[in-house]
């Protein structure tokens, strides 16, 4: 504990979330185009075609510095505070007034209300710290596979591990072999009903990146969440999925990624408890 109180804890973690928010906001948007890159080299140096020029410019988290995509306009530091800056901006360029997405400011409102959730809650400290550190990696996970239908390695499969150190250290309310058995049937249950429906129909009804997100949920609330945590995913998942064909917004050839919706059954798990999803699904 801070030992300003709780509700003085949860602000500050919640003011801490907003700025990881906007950090969230540069990991969902150039993790995917750093992991584009990186397959092309691998490419070119398989096939020996020299790399595109813009790609010998160093690309990462840092690096360039963040511009307006539609005019150039590097993003000065005043013009980056979370939240603040895109409602003082009107949500528009500085420089040349193209629409800023509303997406950034809500990112960034989530991460902080998922920190001071968890500081409320858990108080200021290493249980706290852990399930606000799932929360924020479960956001970009779900932001990232709805953008790109990729579950990145480098966010599902740390995750992973933080879930089982998180049992061992007795953080997360599961035991080291509830834990370790949950990361188990996670993965081995969605990659069987791939097997199998890839068998039957001929297609791959979901990716690798699924297993590998629903083995992180089973290491962090333990093996009997696993059945509550997939429900309501295949619940909200269906209902969106229904409303997009409906509303035709789903993307010609594209599906509706999984990801996503295991993700926000990780969430309410985290805030609800499994139990408390069983029984809104009707269990
Ligand atoms: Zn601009």
């Amino acid at each position: 504990m801070l030992g300003f109180g709780p509700g003085i804890d949860a602000a500050l973690a919640g003011i801490l979330g907003l700025l990881l928010g906007s950090f969230l906001n540069v990991v969902v948007y150039r993790l995917p185009k750093m992991l584009e890159r990186q397959w092309a080299a691998e490419c070119a140096e398989l096939t020996g075609a020299p790399p595109a020029a813009e790609e010998t410019e160093p690309f990462d988290l840092a690096r360039p510095r963040s511009r307006c995509p539609a005019c150039g306009h590097m993003i000065l530091w005043y013009e980056n505070i979370p939240v603040l800056s895109w409602l003082a901006l009107r949500g528009r360029c500085s420089a040349c007034k193209a629409p800023i997405s509303v997406r950034y400011p809500v990112v960034e409102l989530a991460t902080g209300g998922v920190f001071a959730y968890c500081a409320w809650r858990w108080g200021v400290g290493w249980t706290g710290a852990a399930w606000a550190g799932f929360g924020a990696a479960i956001l970009a996970l779900a932001l990232i596979d709805w953008d790109t239908t990729l579950l990145p390695d480098d966010i599902t499969l740390p995750l992973v591990w933080a879930g089982l150190i998180a049992a061992a250290l007795g953080l997360s309310g599961t035991t080291l072999a509830q834990s370790l058995w949950g990361a188990v049937a996670g993965y081995l249950s969605l990659w069987l009903v791939f097997q199998a429906f890839k068998f039957f129909t001929g297609k791959e009804g979901m990716g690798y990146g699924d297993f590998k997100l629903f083995a992180a949920l089973g290491a962090w609330f333990g093996w009997q969440a696993l059945v509550p945590i997939i429900l309501m995913a295949s619940v909200i998942g269906t209902v969106i999925g229904i409303a997009m064909k409906l509303s035709s917004k789903l993307r010609e050839g594209r599906y509706v990624p999984f990801g996503p919706f295991l993700a926000l059954g990780g969430l309410a798990a985290m805030v609800f408890g499994p139990a408390a999803i069983l029984r809104t699904v009707g269990l």
